[in-house]
């Protein structure tokens, strides 16, 4: 396997090893409640006042009020409770308050939820109003002091966890310094622990959540900082634990691992210089620059935290991106928040008005200040090598020089698709249902091939052709309204041919591509190893092909990839038998059958920047797009077939598609090679 490079620490990251050490400690030898009065509950109250004074010391928290909680999603809510509910006396008291809740729009969505929430069950009915920020990210200020007069709180954060654009906050203060009655204030420093020097009690900050495991501490740690006379209310009450201003037994052993991470960054020497992580900086975006032609930085450095890079490039999705460098190792995270399927465009760079296309294919790279020269030297190789596979594969840059594969490729999944049909000896192909949305990619992948388009094909009346052939400079010209330049005869692939047949489908023609190798200048139904069928049902297909004919379908929503009319109905999941096989089946198998086959369905670029795979088997790259190319020759001659991919779920939707075809010995590797690690 690669060894990993974890560049995702916005997200959350390792543990320190001294913290790890601390955590053990507290759990075999001073496993005492801090509440106890005896003398191991007294070693645990030592433990956990030494914590605090510490954290008291290094966030400058003077006489404020310093807690330890699960972390900052439970800060914001105890930090919202405590200025709402102080609202709601003042204002059953008859005090007039801000009618305006107001949040930065770039804000963690713990913010607005929990003002929401709060704002809802405690039916105080305040407006929650967005401020916006601009094209750097940081809050336009002019509107904040047009609105501060209204306000009654006020929820901006230190440093963006997306973009790590750091907020202007001393100008924020100045503001709130103006007004007469200003507004209790929270500020997000989930991300600025460690990062920046953090004097709490001289700023008036009236709330500061934090969270452990952002800084090298585990999971389920984390602390508040509350200002000396700001209004508090407990989130959870109970054994009066925190001087009862968080109940419930302490979690002793992250706060002795939050305390080494603390002591760590108080004695110096372990984390690194604000000036060692610009430099760290400079050098994995002059990587990102060589590897990533046209990449662009969505925040600019000057105004951000030195450990995040936000990006997108040109012409590549964000999910692209993330396969790649997953494939090599290195864990990135999109910049958006991805539903299954697709990924929705990032709320905060939208906010910041940057383009939709760059706020649809972000990807986030962080680190942390433990980073160290060699990490970053070993993280630059690697994204130069996915830069030099998403070359090889065409995605990026392409000159003209990609091999062209025989066969039949399918552009897009799980919804519309286009088809493209190859001869590689001629270097010539042809374009059948060209979808508007594949058309960036299948141009540049004809562009760096340099292959000629004959003909490009619609399956349905209407259909725009012309623009489609004018981009890639059809050969044949516009053809009929289908695009079939042949009149009624054959279009010569190479080897193979296409045969055009209109059917007439519920009173309106549509066309039917059968593709297969020609006898004696006829395609006849027997030699259909293909065809292309558009919206055609397989009713609708009787006598124009055999049962094995794979029939492609300008959507296969229905049916992924390919059917036939052999083929058993997508619930039915196709013929019995185990399809996942988890580590020890696969070696069973592997066994039993030495003549198996394991596909890699990744994209050929992430096939080709780590050459990662089970043991023991014979591997081929088949990306998902050339599956249906491949099927025939593997029906031609079955051997077991075991599909992997990065986490199971693409290997699943090959496999499935081979045994609803009745091939019975497909596989798949049960949660990805992510599992198999
Ligand atoms: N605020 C910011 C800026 C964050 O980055 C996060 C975590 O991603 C949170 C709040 C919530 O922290 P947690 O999930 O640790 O409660």
């Amino acid at each position: 396997m690669t060894p990993e490079i974890y560049l995702d620490g916005n997200a959350t990251s390792p543990v320190l090893p001294a913290a790890i050490a601390a955590a053990v400690r507290a759990m075999e030898d001073c496993y005492g409640n801090p509440s106890s009065s005896h003398s191991t509950g007294l070693q645990a109250k030592a433990l956990l006042d030494g914590a605090r004074r510490r954290a008291v010391r290094l966030l400058g928290v003077g006489q404020g009020r310093l807690m330890f909680n699960s972390g900052a999603t439970e800060g914001i809510q105890t930090a919202v409770l405590s200025a709402l509910c102080a609202l709601r006396e003042r204002r059953q008291a008859g005090e007039a308050i801000g009618t305006l809740l107001v949040y930065g729009a770039t804000e963690h969505k713990a913010v607005p939820e929990a003002l929401a929430h709060w704002n809802r069950l405690l039916g105080l009915d305040l407006e929650l109003r967005k401020l916006q920020v601009d094209s750097d990210g940081r809050h336009d200020l002019q509107a904040l002091r047009a609105l501060l007069p209204h306000t009654a709180m006020l929820c901006t954060m230190a440093a963006n966890n997306e973009t790590g654009v750091l907020s202007d906050i001393a100008g924020i203060e100045v503001l709130l310094d103006e007004c007469a009655s200003p507004a209790y204030w929270m500020v997000d420093c989930v991300q600025a622990l460690g990062k920046f020097r953090l004097s709490l009690a001289r700023s008036r900050i009236d709330y500061a959540p934090f969270s452990g495991h952002k800084l090298y501490a585990p999971k389920g740690i984390g602390m508040l900082y509350v200002r000396e006379g700001a209004p508090f209310t407990p989130l959870i009450v109970g054994g009066g634990q925190e001087a009862a201003q968080r109940s419930g037994t302490e979690n002793m052993a992250g706060v002795a691992a939050l305390d080494a991470v603390l002591a760590a960054l108080e004695q110096g020497g372990v984390f690194r210089s604000h000036d060692a992580l610009c430099t760290f900086r400079e050098r994995l975006a002059a990587s990102l620059r060589r590897a990533l032609p046209g990449v662009v930085f969505n925040a600019a450095f000057e105004h951000s935290l030195p450990t995040t890079l936000n990006f997108s490039v040109p012409g590549l999705s964000s999910k692209e991106l993330m396969d790649v460098f997953d494939a090599a190792g290195v864990r990135v995270s999109s910049g958006s928040a991805c539903s299954a399927a697709k990924a929705a465009p990032s709320y905060v760079l939208q906010a910041m008005g940057v383009p939709d296309w760059r706020a649809a294919s972000a990807i986030r790279l962080s680190f942390g200040p433990l980073a160290d020269e060699a990490a970053i030297a070993r993280a630059c190789e690697r994204i130069e090598r996915c830069g030099a596979a998403l070359r090889a594969s065409g995605l990026i840059a392409p000159d003209g020089s990609l091999p062209v594969q025989d066969g039949v490729q399918q552009l897009g999944s799980g919804g519309a698709c286009s088809w493209l049909v190859h001869d590689a000896a001629s270097r010539s192909c042809v374009v059948i249902d060209p979808q508007p949305e594949f058309m960036d990619r299948i141009a540049a992948q004809v562009r760096g091939q340099g292959c000629t388009v004959l003909a490009v094909l619609g399956t349905a009346p209407g259909m725009d052709l012309a623009a489609p052939g004018r981009a890639l400079n059809v050969a044949y010209g516009a053809g009929d309204t289908f695009g079939w330049p042949a009149a009624d005869g054959l279009l010569a692939l190479g080897g193979q041919a296409l045969r055009r047949v209109l059917v007439d489908a519920d009173g309106a023609q549509q066309a039917v591509y059968l593709l297969g190798r020609p006898d004696a200048g006829a395609l006849p139904q027997s030699a259909a190893r293909h065809a292309f069928i558009g919206t055609l049902a397989p009713r609708q297909l009787d006598g124009l092909v055999h049962g094995d004919t794979l029939l492609c379908a300008a959507s296969d929503a229905q049916q992924p990839f390919c059917s036939s009319l052999h083929a058993s109905a997508p619930e039915s999941g196709g013929s019995q038998g185990e399809l996942h096989l988890d580590a020890a089946a696969l070696q069973g198998l592997l066994r039993a059958h030495p003549d198996a086959l394991l596909v890699d369905v990744r994209e050929s670029h992430e096939h080709l920047v780590g050459v990662q795979a089970p043991q023991g088997g014979k591997v081929v790259s088949v990306p998902l797009g050339q599956l249906a190319g491949q099927i025939p020759e593997w029906m031609a001659a079955p051997v077991p077939l075991v599909f992997f991919c990065r986490s199971g779920n693409r290997s699943t939707r090959a496999a499935q598609c081979l045994r609803r075809l009745g091939y019975a010995q497909a596989y798949d590797l049960a949660g990805g090679l992510a599992l198999a690690a």
